[in-house]
């Protein structure tokens, strides 16, 4: 599975506790990541992550455009709701996407640890298959 983690600043220090605490999980996925949250990721746990640029400099649409190619198959967004964003529409354009595609996303760190716990269970198995239905 594709994972994507985007954090916005305030919320960054929250991307880092969860992905020590899933790197277990994490680690058997391909990651993805906007370019500053894919550093701290990749210095607090040595996971091997994928980086685009950074949020403000496009990696909101480079992941974006993943998700309109159906190769993403789940988001992690801590967003920070309490600051303005210089690139708003580029974080509404990825929520749209998601949405638009059916992409599994958290937007907050309770719903982000919902999705891990099921994707240890193997509850987006139906991903695979929509892959395989695609390679065909
Ligand atoms: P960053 O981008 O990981 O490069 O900081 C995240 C964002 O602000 O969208």
């Amino acid at each position: 599975m594709k994972i994507a983690l985007i954090a916005h600043d305030k919320k960054k220090p929250e991307m880092v506790e969860f992905a020590i605490a899933y790197q277990h999980i994490l680690q058997q996925h391909e990651l993805y990541a906007t370019g500053t949250t894919g550093l701290k990721v990749m210095e607090a746990t040595g996971l091997k992550v994928h980086r685009f640029q950074s949020g403000p400099l496009g990696g909101d649409q480079q992941i974006g455009a993943m998700i309109a190619n159906n190769e993403m198959d789940l988001v992690i967004f801590l967003r920070d709701p309490l600051t303005a964003q210089p690139h708003e529409p580029d974080v509404n354009a990825l929520l749209r996407l998601s949405d638009v595609y059916r992409i599994p996303l958290a937007t907050n760190l309770a719903s982000a640890e919902i999705l891990m716990h099921a994707l240890k269970r193997g509850e987006f198995q139906w991903r695979e298959l929509i892959h395989a239905k695609n390679r065909k």
